[in-house]
């Protein structure tokens, strides 16, 4: 169930993107909203296999199939959303690694998350426009990396949406995801799968709604007939 499109090389199965929307669906189909495959599956998992270098791909992959390397990204930051690249949250060229400081919020895994996927400004100045941007792997455990509260939302409460704070974390360069400069591309590219799968996702749960309504309406009775027979 975790990551079918990772090759066998790295301990999955090779399987092209209908097999995780037919997981996507059958999950939402039978209502299992604490089931968070879908964004390790279709959002965060196809960053490493589409853009990771091989020794990141080594390290990470197996354990995301396994499960026991939940990725999140993070985009969004408290002055942040649709509008990204206000991002403010910066990486500074150290040499050997880059300086990272900034916070995220609303980060879906944010408090389980083992790597985050992190969209920072790697170049500080404002006429960079969208060539400032890079995502830096940043791991559990990295001095500085904190998370803060699992936010209260409406619904979807088994899914954790937290604050994220990186206050001086040295991430090491081999922890650049692909090339420094290319962050919002590499967004660009697959932010229109995540939004696919959310949709594939809600018209299965429509679709599974609506039936469930027809299947009730068809069996319960009042004032001695069938609901969906008034
Ligand atoms: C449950 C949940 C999980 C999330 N998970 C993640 C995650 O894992 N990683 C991550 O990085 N982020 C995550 N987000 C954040 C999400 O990506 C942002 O909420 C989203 O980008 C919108 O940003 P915003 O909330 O700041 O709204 P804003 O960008 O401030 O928008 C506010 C309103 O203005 C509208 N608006 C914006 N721009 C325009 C425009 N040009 N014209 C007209 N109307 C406009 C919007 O449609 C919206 O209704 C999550 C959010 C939620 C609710």
């Amino acid at each position: 169930m975790l990551c079918p499109g990772v090759s066998e090389e790295y301990g999955g199965v090779g399987a092209d993107f209908r097999y995780n929307m037919v997981i996507a669906e059958e999950v939402s189909r039978l209502g299992l909203t604490g089931i968070g495959f879908s964004l390790h599956n279709d959002v965060t998992t196809p960053y490493l296999t589409n853009v990771a270098n091989e020794a990141q791909k080594q390290k990470f992959l197996p354990r995301c199939v396994s499960g026991y390397c939940i990725i999140a990204i993070a985009m969004t930051e408290p002055g942040t959303g649709s509008d990204l690249q206000g991002i403010k949250t910066s990486a500074v060229d150290k040499g050997d690694h880059y300086l990272l400081n900034g916070s995220k919020t609303f980060i879906t895994c944010g408090q389980q998350a083992d790597i985050v996927l992190v969209v920072c400004r790697t170049n500080q100045d404002p006429a960079a426009g969208a060539k400032a941007f890079s995502i830096l792997i940043v791991e559990d455990g990295m001095p500085g990396f904190e998370r803060g509260r699992n936010l209260d939302k409406l619904g979807q409460k088994a899914q954790d949406t937290s604050e994220l704070f990186f206050n001086d974390v040295k991430v090491p360069k081999e922890n650049l995801l692909g090339e420094e400069g290319m962050g919002f591309i590499y967004l660009m590219r697959e932010l229109p799968q995540e939004r696919l799968s959310i949709a594939v996702s809600a018209m299965a749960s429509c679709k599974s709604v609506i039936e469930q309504t027809v299947n009730y309406v068809k069996e319960r009775k009042a004032f001695g007939k069938r609901i969906a027979e008034f």
